[in-house]
């Protein structure tokens, strides 16, 4: 099937984990694609060309994430790294009406360039920005005590160094049941490199993504599945 131009794969989405580009063109152009919404498309057609377009979530984690908000009914979320508010968009647009997310990045920028779309898809007011480190923000939040166990949905796609502190912080904000999203946790297939090819890349992302997915294989707490979409994605549900 072809897909119209601006559907063509920007390279950036790919991260080379399926068996060949145009594999994960495929997928795209069948599955993704035909059935993202328009706004959605158009907010990714307006990132595609800003200098970091690739740390946008992959349609088609985008997609997974989607149907896990509509599987699960989640109507309050929390984000935490929004950058043009792809990922931010699909949330706002897969829960209900009185649904809420609070999002966070420490660039107001990144999210006013998506904002117009946001607007314009009227699902503004589900939304809260907060421009502050998302660490910072956990720590303010469960100074109340409401605020546990309050949260059926978390997207997290802020910096990778402390994926570990937001899961231990998540833990207690989302609900028994809840729903916690870590994207990019194959990290470019990187997790699995022989560590003598990964040059100075080699360092920190990786090392801490190797420790966060160690950890969290072994976290009693939580269900988990690694979906390899996107840059890899990690479901987590809540045991207790
Ligand atoms: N989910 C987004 C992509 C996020 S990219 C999408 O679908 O497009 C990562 C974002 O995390 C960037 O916008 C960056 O500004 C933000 N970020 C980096 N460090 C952060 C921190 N410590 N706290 C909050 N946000 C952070
Ligand atoms: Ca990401």
């Amino acid at each position: 099937m072809e897909g119209d131009s601006s559907n063509r794969i920007i390279p950036s989405h790919s991260k080379g984990l399926l068996q060949t580009p145009e594999l994960y063109q495929y997928v795209l152009d069948t599955t993704v694609f035909p059935r993202e919404p328009q706004p959605l498309k158009e907010l990714r057609d307006l990132t595609a060309n800003h200098p970091r377009a690739m740390m946008a979530t992959a349609p088609d984690a985008g997609q997974l994430v989607a149907l896990l908000l509509k599987l699960t009914g989640a109507k309050k979320t929390i984000e935490l790294g929004v950058f043009t508010g792809y990922s931010l968009l699909l949330t706002a647009l897969s829960i209900p009406r009185d649904g809420k997310i609070t999002a966070i990045d420490t660039n107001r920028e990144f999210y006013e360039i998506g904002l117009p779309v946001i607007q314009k898809a009227g699902i503004g007011h589900k939304i809260e920005f907060i421009e502050s480190e998302a660490l910072h923000v956990l720590d303010e939040l469960l100074k109340k005590e409401a605020n546990e166990g309050s949260y059926d949905f978390a997207y997290v796609d802020a910096d990778k160094l402390n994926y570990w502190n937001y899961h231990e912080r998540l833990m207690k904000l989302v609900k028994v049941g809840g729903i916690i999203a870590y994207d990019n946790t194959l990290w470019g297939g990187s997790v699995a490199a022989d560590p003598a090819t990964l040059g100075h890349k080699g360092g920190a992302v990786t090392q801490s993504t190797i420790q966060f997915n160690k950890s969290i294989a072994t976290d009693p707490r939580v269900d988990i599945s690694l979906a390899p979409l996107g840059d890899g994605i990690t479901v987590c549900r809540r045991i207790y």
